[in-house]
């Protein structure tokens, strides 16, 4: 069984729900990680940006330093002159920042020349050997000792603030002609190696072992806390080793993202509704696709339908052409059977005619009768045959139509039957101004000779005021014409059934002969003319025909 609450359709809202919701919470979440990534990246790029800058400034005083040296002794004989060390210094002094001093010093270790004066006045005379702090007479001792260059940690200067001497013996034909002295304030050489953009931006410290030898930061409370985005670096020369911590500046910070719960309410809002729209969306492409199937299935039905439909359609039409050739062929075997009949009466009614020439006298009375009997059989046969003939006829043998004044057609009918109205005392009336009609003059008189004689023969025996009444009227572009009388009636039953071949009403049989031809005679000349025949009537109280006629086309 198909639990419907797990169907796919049901669980998609959800689905989709639960993918906005959590790119909403993502989101809020990390609503500011990106700029911290930035912070910290330019922080790090600017720890970089120092050790490069110190390093390359204090390698380059190292250079300067040997140089110095080098050019002091490389004349022969060399030139330990006070005059020409000065001119070196100052020179180098000058065009290299970062110096505190240059000096010299002697092979017994007392500081004799010193540049600029103003700065290490102090210094002369002094021995540094015997030097108050301790970390610099060791230094120094280790240069003499070893015969190499040798850097003090930092300490305080004679020259005031926080810096370290480098010595670096001169030798000369193996024997030490002094020391040369290079004197470095830790805060000279940042401050020539800070450009201001890193000054302002970040908090700057720098250790030598575990001691603070530099730092931009103010005296006081709001000193920096080390936190995510601050940055270890590590600065090398010569002798050195520094550890540098650099800490971006408040104004640095991205904006503190203050998390609002709203917010994360407001996205996950956000992700339901959308979520509903897409629920909805789907159904509604759901509702159309289901439509557009059911269009498309009843397309296809009505497609076959209609293909069902012509294929009965050909049916049809080849059953009505068998139908017509089948009525055809009937209606020329009751033409020549009518015909053929028409010989044995004709021959029947000579014979009787001579029976009673050459034997009238000698015929008795009821032979007589007999032959009477045979006589009326044999007019009636006739009649019937007649009547048959001119029904097969109708349709087969045209004549071409015409249109002409009903009047003169009315004329000549009741002109023929005058003798049975006068007989019956009816009084015909037909109305004034009859149009003109359109159709085969022949049959439409034989139709209205049909109907008038059914109306003087079923007018009823005791009419008190026998009546027939005749009119037309125009209606929908044709003519409708009509035969009233007052005679008889007929019951609702046989509305159909008088205008089949042979058919009689009992009441017609008590009223006298007839061949029961008439009626269909009358539908099929109406029928033949694209008209319709139809009756009202009522039992004891008359009988209307109507018949239409089409008007001729223009
Ligand atoms: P018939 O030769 O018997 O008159 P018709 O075909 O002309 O044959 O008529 C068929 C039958 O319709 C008649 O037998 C008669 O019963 C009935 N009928 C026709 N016209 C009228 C009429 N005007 N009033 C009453 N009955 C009629």
């Amino acid at each position: 069984m198909k639990i419907s609450i797990f169907h796919f359709k049901n669980l998609f809202p959800i689905v989709a729900f639960l993918i906005f919701g959590s790119g909403a919470i993502i989101l809020w979440q990390n609503q500011n990680k990106n700029e911290k990534d930035l912070v910290f990246l330019y922080t790090q790029t600017s720890s970089e940006q120092i050790r490069i800058r110190v390093e390359g400034l204090m390698n380059a005083r190292m250079v300067s330093l040997e140089l110095l040296a080098d050019r002091w002794v490389e004349r022969t004989p060399p030139d330990f002159s006070q005059k020409r060390f000065l001119e070196f210094a100052e020179d180098f002094y000058t065009h290299y920042p970062g110096f505190t001093g240059i000096n010299w010093i002697d092979p017994e270790g007392v500081v004799r020349w010193v540049f600029p004066r103003e700065i290490n006045e102090d210094f002369i005379g002094n021995r540094v050997s015997e030097h108050l702090n301790l970390r610099v007479r060791d230094t120094f001792q280790k240069a003499g000792k070893h015969l190499k260059y040798v850097a003090t940690p930092c300490t305080e200067l004679i020259q005031e603030g926080l810096g370290f001497h480098t010595f670096r013996p001169l030798i000369y034909t193996g024997r030490v002609q002094g020391y040369l002295n290079g004197v470095f304030r830790v805060k000279r050489v940042m401050d020539t190696c800070l450009a201001n953009s890193i000054l302002t931006n970040f908090w700057i410290r720098i250790y030598e072992a575990d001691q603070l030898i530099y730092t931009n930061e103010e005296q006081g409370p709001g000193n920096p806390e080390k936190h995510n985005l601050h940055v270890l670096g590590e600065i090398n020369f010569p002798g050195k080793t520094w550890q540098l911590e650099l800490f971006p500046k408040e104004a640095l910070y991205p904006p503190k993202v203050v998390r609002n719960p709203g917010l994360l309410g407001f996205g996950m809002f956000v992700s339901a509704l959308l979520s509903l729209l897409l629920h909805f969306l789907n159904h509604r492409m759901q509702m159309y696709r289901q439509a557009r199937d059911h269009a498309l299935h009843e397309v296809s039905e009505r497609k076959r339908a209609q293909e069902a439909l012509k294929k009965n359609e050909k049916k049809l039409e080849a059953l009505l052409k068998e139908l017509a050739a089948k009525n055809a062929e009937l209606e020329t075997f009751v033409f020549s059977v009518s015909h053929d009949l028409k010989t044995p009466i004709v021959t029947i009614e000579g014979f009787m005619g001579a029976l009673r020439e050459d034997f009238g006298n000698l015929i008795p009375e009821d032979c007589e009768r007999y032959l009477n009997y045979i006589g009326d059989a044999t007019r009636k046969m006739e009649a019937l045959i007649n009547d048959l003939l001119e029904l097969s006829r109708i349709g087969r043998l045209t004549v071409k139509k015409s249109e002409f004044p009903l009047a003169d057609l009315m004329e000549e009918v009741i002109a023929g039957l005058q003798p049975q109205i006068e007989a019956k005392g009816i009084q015909v009336t037909v109305s004034q101004g009859l149009p003109l009609v359109y159709g085969e003059k022949k049959r439409l008189i034989q139709v209205m000779e049909n109907l008038l004689s059914n109306a003087i023969k079923y007018i009823g025996k005791e009419n008190p005021s026998p009546r027939i009444e005749v009119g037309v009227r125009e209606q929908d572009d044709q003519k409708v014409i009509f035969v009233r009388d007052n005679g008889i009636g007929i019951e609702k039953t046989y509305f159909e059934k008088i205008f089949q071949v042979f058919q009689r009403l009992p009441s017609a049989k008590k009223i006298g002969p007839g061949t029961g031809i008439g009626l269909a005679i009358v539908k099929r000349v109406i029928e033949y003319h694209g008209g319709k025949v139809w009756l009202e009537s009522e039992p004891g109280k008359g009988t209307t025909f109507f018949f239409t006629l089409k008007n001729k086309e223009a």
